[in-house]
């Protein structure tokens, strides 16, 4: 970063948003020795909530993931990257637990792990329930290569390690105050581009809230189980996810009305339904958490350049799967910035202006 005589500071990057998007897109600057600066107001809490699961598979249908393979192999290094930089441990392998409900699920399992593209993610073999704190008479699926990362402990460090370096201004956007021309300013900063990065935020931002961003609002609760000792992560109509310490998350629910991100009874009541369907010891909800998803009606994410402002970008549309699908999008974001490499179609907001 370099500050001149009028206190002006000078960098290659301004960008605003610091969850999966934003910080996906600093790793790429900091490989690439840009300089940059990152606000972020704390107005959105999707990343921050997540349940941070990583999984190449749809567990609904036994589908393959959209690019799942290309994305794990290149997000799990640099979570392993980040943690060694901020000293923290945030990428929890676990194996997941599909509960079947039916023989002909456990047949609906076995044609898709003969698949070739599954073939390395769904055991073949049928697990068998021995945990009485668990109904599940048809048993388990297994699948592979997934885990957890702690966004929580992501984010907190990440801005530590921002701040220190300052490279983050705790305070919103004002996207009035932008003065657009060759290089971009922002009150003290004049940076060469702008990368907007808000999640569900962007309904506020006036050149991008035309995009067509779905909030899927998501609760999950935290409870504390003792008597289940899980060390996998178990789906059923609902996701366990152990934390350690006897706790576990148990998320999430789907909310396509309410844009705010408080908690509400109605979300706390439709998860312990569901949980108490297949949970059998006692438990106790010790905590509940809110956001809202970024989502977008193809289930692809937003990605490219406004179409008058040839410095101004933006990274968006993560939907359900921000852990796995933000590293993917970051590298071709900068790729295309910096590189003039194009974006893949899928991901590129032109789909939206052409049609
Ligand atoms: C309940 C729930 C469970 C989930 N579970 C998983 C999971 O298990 N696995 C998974 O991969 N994904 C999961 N997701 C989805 C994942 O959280 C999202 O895909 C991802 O967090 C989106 O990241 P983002 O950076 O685009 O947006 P956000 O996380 O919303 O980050 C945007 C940031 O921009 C800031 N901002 C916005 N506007 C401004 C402004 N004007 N000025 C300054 N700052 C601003 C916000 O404060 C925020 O920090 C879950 C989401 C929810 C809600």
């Amino acid at each position: 970063m370099n500050k001149n005589n009028n206190d002006i500071l000078n960098v290659d990057y301004i960008i605003v948003g610091c969850g999966l998007a934003g910080i996906h897109f600093c790793e790429k600057l900091k490989e690439n020795n840009k300089s940059f600066v990152v606000f972020d107001d704390k107005s959105q809490t999707s990343s921050l909530v997540a349940g941070g699961l990583y999984n190449p598979v749809v567990l609904k249908r036994f589908t393959s993931v959209w690019k799942s393979t290309e994305q794990i192999q290149l997000a799990l290094p640099i979570y392993n990257k980040i943690e060694k930089e901020c000293g923290v441990i945030l990428d929890h392998k676990t194996p997941v637990y599909r509960r079947f409900t039916s023989v002909e699920e456990q047949n609906n399992w076995f044609v898709a792990a003969d698949k070739p593209e599954l073939s390395t993610y769904l055991s073949s073999e049928i697990i068998k329930n021995e945990n009485p704190a668990i109904e599940a008479p048809f048993g388990f699926g297994k699948v592979l290569e997934t885990g957890r990362i702690d966004t929580q402990l992501l984010i907190e460090s990440y801005k530590k390690s921002l701040l220190s370096n300052q490279q983050l201004v705790e305070e919103s956007f004002n996207y009035d105050s932008l003065q657009i021309s060759d290089t971009l300013q922002y009150k003290y900063i004049r940076a060469k581009h702008i990368v907007f990065a808000e999640g569900f935020g962007i309904i506020q931002n006036l050149f991008f809230n035309h995009l067509p961003l779905k909030e899927a609002k998501g609760e999950l609760l935290v409870i504390h189980a003792p008597d289940l000792k899980i060390d996998y992560v178990l789906k059923s109509s609902v996701f366990l996810i152990p934390l350690g310490k006897d706790l576990y998350t148990v998320g999430a629910t789907y909310n396509w009305k309410d844009k705010t991100n408080a908690i509400t009874q109605q979300a706390r009541e439709e998860l312990l339904n569901k949980l108490k369907t297949f949970l059998k010891c006692d438990f106790e909800v010790v905590d509940q958490v809110a956001g809202i998803r970024p989502t977008v009606s193809d289930r692809r994410p937003l990605v490219g350049k406004h179409t008058s402002h040839k410095n101004m970008f933006v990274l968006n549309g993560l939907g359900t799967r921000g852990v796995m699908i933000a590293p993917y999008i970051a590298k071709q974001l900068y790729e295309f910035i910096e590189l003039s490499l194009p974006l893949e179609e899928e991901i590129n907001i032109e789909r939206f202006i052409k049609y």
